[in-house]
């Protein structure tokens, strides 16, 4: 079973690292707070966000039949998909029908938690990521370690020798400028020899049936307007009720994810242009089951800006890959158990509770209180950590008599006085990263005693 303490200290051995990581998404954060700054009525948008998304989750049913509805009307093919199995056969079975054995995509969350590139990869089909951030992973093998910067644990460096490796760049290139360049190359030839192109979706619109793709890159558009077969894959809480509605959200998704005051690009797609096929795919992939969750429904709320992460102190100095989920951070923590409770049973204790995360997040989800409230669940349906399930009880028996709690205290600083090693050894994890203080001669229960008069 993964462990996100234990992959931690995989990202901890490299501390330069670990620091440069910190700094950068710290630098992104405040980005975020100047570009929140100059807007005055920032409060008043996070909380209208908030109320069109409860609206849409309240009545999720009807939303998704309107919008399927008007996109059918329009020309789409809508798809429903139960899970992340049913999601991959789907895009397979449009791919097959084509006879279809290369596929360019844009950045998808969604296709990352259905673990979709494994799947068409098994059946015989190539994909290419045309996002530069997860072209780079992709290279590299790995997963994206952050939803918005999914290579922001790596260095120009490392990009370099990737780039060398996999797209024939100089040995040594470092050059960010020249490494956008060899991708850009690359890729413009990857677009102009597919045949079908995958996309995420940002929003959905019930009143008109199209959907919003946001990228910096313009590479979701160079894929679909490029293609014979444009697919989108969206999960069903990606809806709005109306296109007025869209005004919040760009609004908010960017400045919150990168500073900027707005996406590159925020695409509309709303019918497929002649000749071309266009086909959503509507994936539930446990999100009804969140839904039904009162406690956590709120988190389906989320427009994945990823400002949750960037603000997150465990997650800056902690990095992406050590939550072992497709989305990573404090959203990733909520939102992972609800898919495998045992699985994922350690992710929302991966969180100092500050409430940065709830902050700071644009449609104003409660996300440290659910991680408080993820921990309960998960204690008290046995996942919780055996360990430490029985140091708490010892603590509670110890702290709930002032007896027992004066003896341990005294018995502690004995210990910690005449036999450090019991307390100072690599199996205390405690003592792993710090020092463990000097006991006190004394408590301050006897100190008072002797000295209040
Ligand atoms: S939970 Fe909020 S802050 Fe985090 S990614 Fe989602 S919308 Fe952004």
């Amino acid at each position: 079973m993964k462990n996100h303490a234990e992959l931690s200290e995989v990202f901890n051995k490299d501390e330069q690292r670990v620091n440069w990581h910190d700094e950068t998404l710290w630098f992104v954060r405040q980005k975020r707070d100047k570009a929140t700054h100059q807007i005055p009525d920032w409060e008043e948008l996070r909380e209208a966000a908030s109320q069109i998304k409860h609206n849409v989750l309240s009545d999720l049913g009807n939303y998704l039949e309107q919008f399927e509805k008007n996109a059918v009307n329009n020309g789409i093919r809508v798809h429903w998909a139960v899970d992340a199995q049913e999601h991959n056969k789907i895009v397979h079975s449009i791919l097959k029908r084509h006879g279809i054995s290369q596929m360019v995509k844009s950045k998808s969350m969604l296709t990352e938690e259905c673990h979709l590139n494994h799947y068409l990869e098994d059946k015989g089909i190539n994909v290419v990521d045309s996002d530069l951030g997860e072209l780079i992973v992709q290279l590299a093998k790995e997963p994206p370690s952050h939803i918005v910067l999914p290579c922001i644990h790596k260095k120009k460096e490392e990009i370099g020798d990737i780039f060398h490796e996999h797209l024939g760049s100089a040995k040594g290139e470092a050059d960010p400028q020249i490494l956008t360049e060899t991708a850009r190359i690359h890729l413009r030839n990857t677009f102009l020899s597919r045949r079908a192109a995958l996309t995420g979706v940002n929003f959905a619109v019930a009143e008109t049936g199209e959907f919003v793709v946001c990228t910096n890159e313009g590479n979701a558009d160079m894929g679909a307007h490029l293609s014979d077969v444009h697919i989108a894959s969206m999960g069903i809480e990606k809806l709005i009720p109306k296109r007025k509605d869209l005004g919040v959200f760009l609004r908010l998704l960017t400045r919150s994810a990168t500073g900027q005051p707005i996406t590159t690009y925020s695409s509309h797609f709303k019918r497929p242009r002649p000749g071309q096929e266009m086909h959503i795919i509507l994936v539930d992939n446990g999100r009804s089951v969140q839904l039904g969750r009162e406690d956590f429904r709120n988190s389906l709320k989320c427009i994945r800006c990823g400002a949750c992460m960037n603000t997150c102190p465990v997650y800056r100095r902690s990095g992406g890959h050590s939550y072992h989920t497709a989305v990573a951070g404090p959203i990733g923590s909520i939102l992972a158990p609800n898919l495998d409770m045992k699985q994922y049973a350690d992710l929302p204790f991966a969180s100092t509770l500050c409430g940065s995360c709830s902050n700071v997040c644009p449609v104003k989800i409660d996300i440290h209180e659910q991680l408080y409230k993820w921990r309960q669940v998960i204690v008290k349906e046995g996942y919780g950590d055996k360990k430490k399930a029985a140091a708490m009880q010892a603590m509670a028996y110890t702290l709930s008599s002032p007896k027992v709690y004066r003896l341990a205290g005294k018995a502690g600083r004995w210990v910690m006085k005449h036999t450090p090693f019991a307390v100072n050894n690599p199996l205390n994890p405690w003592y792993k990263q710090r020092d463990m203080p000097e006991a006190p001669k004394e408590s301050f229960g006897e100190w008072y005693a002797k000295n209040r008069g």
